[in-house]
């Protein structure tokens, strides 16, 4: 062959340039590797979901008759990393062209590029074609260490790709509906949720591969069966499912969480942030997908539920990535509330007497998937009250979901979520005591906490590190606006009760564990 043409696991791009035209000298590479197995401890599912959808995309192409190197972890068990790997195959199969598109991860960027400054061989870097904004528009969007408000970014977004737009103003007379996306659910509104769209993917061989390997892993996979969308069509599938069945409430009930549903963890959300970030499904697809739904169904279908899902992914996501990449290498270092706790032991099974957060990480730990509320306002939130190390906490985020990349965690989690980045991305921390747990979910009505109790043995444990938690950030926080209520509510109480209060919170803090 002439070319060696790399694939990389989050690069399942059928619709690629790559694959317009066959050409008989140009061999495709797509490789499990050990080093994106260990990197961090995954969740079994995420690795059996890339190895899966990896394998598959492989035969697609191999069906198309393109020339297909489809390479398990019994084939690359000596090649340590991309550059050693990428050489062995240029050699073996006497390549002199080596290309590959652009990665998604700075580590992964980090790898390929000094190998192609090194290299012997002819090495090229395409553009991956899935994002929307073009990666070289990045830096006139985004300036290193500064606050960009992802409103205006979705606006200019949505202008610039002329997305529910009419005649120059938003569709609805509005920018945003996010004030009608707060409902919580009714006992009522839970009988009717539909069940998730779930498949049966045999991943037997992958979990072999994986014990042979001493890939050391956590979670379960039930009956060795995978439930998320490893192939183009079974992505669209779970696309067309939302459509037809979620989208409907998916913006009203967007915040919403709930205990009762055990069989429901994701409720009105789409399931398809594997697909989107494995590159199965293009974000631009997914949009005029759930546009059209609108469209046919207007009188069924709300412009708030559509205006919330469309923002999720023209805004939510490209701006993420644009936040990850003006900032990394630092991004990854940020820790500006200087948070050095541990993560307690329940993480790893869920177990604590916080029904929350019990159901939450029980949830994320079974099933590899939490929907954002649970993520940043459950145990995100945990984490911030309770000084948690921010690069704990990302590599938990970052081994447990089955959708985490780091260029989309890094952000929701350092940043959105704790708050660790000096405001690149959130103007204020998301902290909150019970009642927003309370007003958001059912979770408090089975706990063994009482949510309306600040101090005393039965109090949530979240209100008394609340008020710690902004107490011991006064200096940093007093002078934004959108926080100074909160200090003017700390400074009416008693100097008794703010010191029940902070003592309350010390004792919790000094031994995490007993939550
Ligand atoms: P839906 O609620 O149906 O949303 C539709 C799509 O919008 C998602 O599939 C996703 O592609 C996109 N989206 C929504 N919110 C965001 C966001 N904040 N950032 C980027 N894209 C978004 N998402 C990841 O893909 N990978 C992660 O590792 C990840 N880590 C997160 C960590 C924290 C602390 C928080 C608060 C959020 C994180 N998110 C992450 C964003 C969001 O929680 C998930 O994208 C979503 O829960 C996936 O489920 P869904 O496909 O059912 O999403
Ligand atoms: Fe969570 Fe507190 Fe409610 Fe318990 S009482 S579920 S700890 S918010």
């Amino acid at each position: 062959y002439k070319t060696l043409r790399l694939i990389l696991g989050d690069q399942l791009n059928p619709s690629h340039s790559w694959f317009k035209h066959k050409d008989n000298d140009t061999l495709y590479l797509v490789a499990e590797l050990k080093q994106e197995t260990d990197y961090v401890k995954h969740h079994i599912q995420k690795i059996c979901a890339f190895f899966s959808a990896m394998e598959n995309f492989a035969h697609a192409l191999s069906c198309a008759e393109f020339n297909v190197l489809h390479l398990t972890l019994d084939e690359t068990q000596n090649d340590k990393n991309l550059p050693s790997l990428l050489n062995r195959i240029a050699k073996k199969y006497h390549c002199s062209a080596i290309q590959y598109q652009y990665t998604d991860e700075f580590r992964l960027k980090e790898q390929l590029s000094l190998f192609k400054q090194a290299s012997t061989y002819n090495v090229t870097a395409v553009d991956s074609e899935h994002f929307l904004l073009p990666f070289s528009q990045i830096k006139e969007r985004f300036s290193k260490n500064k606050h960009v408000t992802m409103e205006h970014f979705y606006r200019a977004m949505r202008k610039q790709f002329d997305v529910l737009m009419e005649q120059g103003k938003p569709e609805g007379g509005k920018w945003n509906f996010d004030s009608n996306n707060r409902n919580k659910f009714s006992k009522n509104d839970l009988v009717d949720i539909p069940l998730p769209k779930v498949f049966n993917n045999d991943v037997s061989t992958i979990i072999d591969r994986l014990d042979k390997h001493q890939v050391s892993y956590l979670g379960e996979i039930k009956n060795q069966r995978l439930q998320w969308p490893t192939t183009r069509k079974q992505a669209i599938s779970c696309l067309e499912y939302f459509c037809e069945n979620l989208l409907i409430n998916f913006g009203q009930f967007q915040d919403a969480m709930t205990n009762q549903s055990e069989h429901n963890t994701s409720l009105y959300h789409s399931r398809l942030s594997f697909a989107i970030n494995a590159k199965l499904l293009h974000p631009l697809y997914v949009i005029n997908r759930v546009i059209n739904e609108y469209r046919q169904r207007p009188n069924e279908i709300s412009i708030s539920q559509v205006e919330g899902f469309v923002r999720q992914i023209l805004g939510w996501r490209e701006y993420v990535r644009g936040i990850y990449w003006i900032n990394m290498p630092d991004y990854a270092r940020k820790n500006q509330l200087q948070a050095k706790n541990k993560l307690p032991e329940y993480f790893w099974h869920g177990s604590t007497k916080m029904n929350c957060l019990s159901h939450s990480l029980s949830q994320s730990l079974t099933t590899a998937y939490a929907h954002h509320i649970q993520r940043l306002m459950v145990i995100g939130n945990f984490c911030m009250l309770t000084g948690i190390n921010p690069d704990d906490v990302d590599n938990w985020y970052l081994g447990v979901y089955i959708d985490a990349i780091e260029w989309v965690e890094m952000p929701n989690t350092r940043g959105m979520s704790q708050f660790a980045d000096d405001g690149i991305i959130a103007t204020k921390p998301y902290a909150a005591s019970g009642n927003y747990i309370n007003k958001m979910s059912d979770y408090c009505k089975s706990c063994q906490y009482d949510v309306k109790q600040k101090v005393g043995e039965k109090a949530c444990p979240l209100n008394s590190l609340y008020w710690n938690f902004m107490h011991t950030h006064r200096s940093k926080l007093e002078k934004n606006p959108r926080i100074g209520m909160v200090y003017k509510n700390w400074d009416r109480q008693t100097e008794e009760q703010k010191a029940a209060l902070l003592k309350q919170a010390a004792a919790y803090l000094v031994d995490l564990e007993s939550l």
